[in-house]
């Protein structure tokens, strides 16, 4: 059976990794959590000085890439996969509202974003792989067989986003999360380097009342549709 490039595109908070991850396990597919590779930079960056509360030094940054390596390590006996940054596991440091808060601005430098997308792309050349992120359908994989863009309103992603935290026991308030969704929104709507937009040909999901199990059987249908070359 041919395999597929499957993009998964859209604001913050929407739930994009779930259905992507629900996907790819169904599919046998690699899932890539492209957020996570430019959250992985930006843990770096603070951990490292280059991010302080009041500023983030980009040339200082730009400088420390070459040091810098993001890979992933798949784990066979959870069948899920980490982020490794310079080799270490990070899949939860990069969670935090400090991260959530300074990786928009990361995330908008032209020079990660190359180092990024090259390691993106090797990841996905045969195929056979569904990725997340703000540009995936645009920029990484423009020909994608598949793509999604997904939306949702913002105080019900803030929402969903507060309960995950809260459930893992950070200290944090609604408004603090509300402020960061929208905030990272504006940042990646406008930036000048692969701003997040629909792909013309993505199909665009609106789950603010949509029941999550409900999502996943849409889009596994439009990818069985693909894969079988009936659209
Ligand atoms: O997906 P997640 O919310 O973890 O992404 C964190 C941030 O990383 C986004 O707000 C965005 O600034 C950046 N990002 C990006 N391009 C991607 C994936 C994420 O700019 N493909």
């Amino acid at each position: 059976m041919r395999k597929i490039t499957i993009a998964i595109d859209g604001y913050s908070s929407t739930g994009k990794s779930t259905v992507a991850k629900q996907l790819a396990d169904y599919l046998g597919y690699v899932y890539v959590d492209t957020g996570a590779m430019y959250r992985a930079i930006t843990l770096y960056a603070i951990r490292a000085g280059i991010i302080t509360a009041e500023a983030l030094d980009k040339d200082h940054l730009i400088a420390a890439l070459p040091e810098i390596t993001v890979a992933f390590h798949y784990d066979s006996d959870s069948g899920t996969s980490q982020v490794l940054l310079n080799g270490e596991r990070v899949g939860s440091a990069i969670r935090t509202l400090e991260v959530s808060e300074h990786v928009s601005p990361v995330a908008a430098i032209p020079e990660v974003r190359k180092k990024l997308v090259a390691i993106q792309h090797r990841m996905g050349q045969e195929g056979g792989i569904v990725m997340d992120g703000r540009d995936i359908g645009t920029v990484v994989f423009p020909n994608a067989e598949l793509k999604i863009f997904m939306t949702a309103d913002a105080a019900e992603r803030a929402k969903r986003r507060y309960l995950e935290l809260k459930a893992r026991g950070d200290d944090i308030t609604y408004d603090e999360v509300y402020e960061n969704v929208t905030e990272r929104d504006r940042i990646d709507t406008t930036r000048a380097d692969s701003p997040l937009v629909k792909a013309a040909d993505a199909i665009e999901i609106d789950n603010t009342e949509t029941n999550l199990e409900d999502q996943f059987h849409t889009i596994l249908q439009l990818a069985k549709d693909r894969i079988a070359g009936r659209v």
